[in-house]
């Protein structure tokens, strides 16, 4: 008894489960799309064959004459016009990712140059291929969804005007409450073999109508290795940028004490000048730190560990790591939640202490006085643990929170400028956590303040 009573309940949400799957399609988005596009295939595939199939021949008829030459030329450039409109319905509608027909070729300025390749590419012939196969698939789909349709749509209509017109009694809905649960079930199962046939034409569509496999990856390659290049040549720009400014002040306040005696700034000038200098210098030092860490971030040398790792003390150091600072610079209360013990994720302790540490900074610096910084963990999900660093602060702007993890932005400069920061902080934070496999993102109220949120992989429990 002790044994059957689990396996039962178990076997029971099994086949509740499988149910559960089989008619989900019933409410899928996807199944009504799908559905379209085998509607709209056979009057489609008909204007294709027509226009085509006139074109080519009042063409090939005429073609001693310069008008026979145009009818085809025209001919050709509505075939190119369908296959295109063809590619969006097999995306937009059947969710298949189709290639590209042509890949953009900069080289190409003439129309003559540009119809000459057209011709030559095997992407032209098969697309043609495709359109004229799109009336008889036309043909079969609108067969294959009028039998599979047509019955289970009459068997849950029919009760439906029964009970309108006999009224809802009792005795009605009982005899009626079984071929309607059928005609549902049928309904289900017939748009599940109407999503297959849809499947079965999509992937043929992404053969047909797009570039070849080799001429893609030549394409994606080049493509990849230009975007490395703009890439390379931004941040040389953005470092140059940035090192503009504590440069051209280290060297002015040092100008400024090598001056000759009679025109140096008294002591207490020289050491606040000093002082500067020494700050600037170690802001450049943690940039080039930073640099360091993007390029090993990007040549995948990121040294990071990814074992079970507790989250309570990592969290708890952080805190009360800052949280005396804060009270003293800015009077803002660092707070953490108190933490179950035995939360445990998948990462690198340093890496994790140092991006949590980094947000909690952030959020201080970002924090007017008297506000709250609070660090929490939750649950999440199954798979994975979330880290929470909200603060009081002014909040991000949805259209700034698109671009705060791209490397040099700041939101607002003159303010970021202020906290010393260069923009970096939250890039390498994403990076660092991407190679632990978890995320960083970001939600935030502007005026109520921000949350960052840390997602890394749950540990699995020690037996
Ligand atoms: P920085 O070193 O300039 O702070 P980050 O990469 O850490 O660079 O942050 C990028 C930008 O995101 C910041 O310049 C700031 O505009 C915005 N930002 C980051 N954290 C916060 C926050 N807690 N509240 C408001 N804005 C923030």
């Amino acid at each position: 008894m002790e044994t059957t009573a689990p396996e039962t309940s178990v076997a029971t949400s099994d086949i509740a489960d499988r149910v559960k799957r089989f008619l989900h399609v019933l409410i899928e988005p996807r199944s009504y799309l799908n559905g379209l596009y085998l509607l709209t295939a056979f009057p489609l595939g008909l204007t294709y064959f027509l226009v085509l199939t006139a074109g080519m021949i009042s063409g090939a008829f005429l073609s001693i004459v310069l008008i026979g030459l145009l009818i085809l030329l025209a001919t050709i450039v509505a075939a190119w016009g369908f296959a295109l409109f063809e590619r969006e319905l097999a995306i937009g509608l059947l969710g298949f990712k189709v290639p590209p027909l042509a890949l953009p070729d900069p080289e190409l300025v003439s129309p003559w140059r540009m119809l000459v390749r057209h011709l030559g590419q095997p992407a032209t012939w098969r697309s043609l291929v495709y359109l004229f196969l799109k009336l008889p698939f036309g043909i079969f789909a609108s067969l294959v969804s009028g039998v599979f349709l047509g019955g289970p749509i009459l068997g849950i209509v029919y009760p439906l005007v029964r009970i309108n017109v006999d009224g809802p009694s009792p005795q009605t809905i009982g005899t009626l409450i079984f071929p309607g649960v059928f005609a549902v079930a049928a309904l289900a199962l017939s748009m599940h073999v109407l999503n297959a046939v849809a499947r079965a034409w999509g992937r043929f569509a992404t053969d047909m109508l797009g570039v070849g496999e080799e001429q893609r990856q030549v394409w994606e390659a080049k493509r990849r290795a230009e975007a490395a290049d703009s890439s390379r040549r931004e941040l040389i720009m953005n470092v140059s940028h940035e090192l503009r400014t504590p440069i051209a002040s280290i060297q002015a306040h040092v100008d400024s004490l090598l001056l000759p005696e009679a025109e140096r700034p008294d002591a207490a000038e020289s050491e606040r000048r000093l002082r500067v200098t020494a700050a600037e210098t170690r802001r450049l030092s943690d940039l080039i730190e930073d640099l360091l860490m993007l390029a090993r971030a990007d040549s995948h040398e990121l040294k990071v560990s990814n074992r079970a790792i507790e989250l309570a003390p990592i969290v708890e150091q952080v805190g009360h790591a800052l949280s005396p600072l804060a009270r003293a610079e800015r009077s803002v209360t660092v707070s953490v939640e108190d933490l179950p013990a035995g939360v445990r994720a998948l990462g690198d302790p340093d890496r994790l202490a140092q991006v949590l540490t980094n947000l909690v900074r952030n959020a201080i610096n970002y924090t007017p006085e008297g506000g709250v910084v609070s660090v929490r963990v939750d649950e999440g999900t199954f798979e994975h643990i979330r880290i929470g660093v909200s603060d009081t602060g002014p909040g991000i702007s949805a259209g700034d929170l698109e671009h705060i993890f791209e490397r040099f932005y700041r939101a607002d400069s003159s303010r970021a400028r202020n906290t010393g920061g260069f923009g970096l902080g939250l890039s390498i934070a994403r990076d660092l956590l991407e190679a632990m496999g978890g995320s960083l993102s970001a939600t935030s109220q502007p005026g109520l303040g921000s949350t960052f949120w840390i997602s890394l992989r749950r540990a699995p429990t020690p037996e």
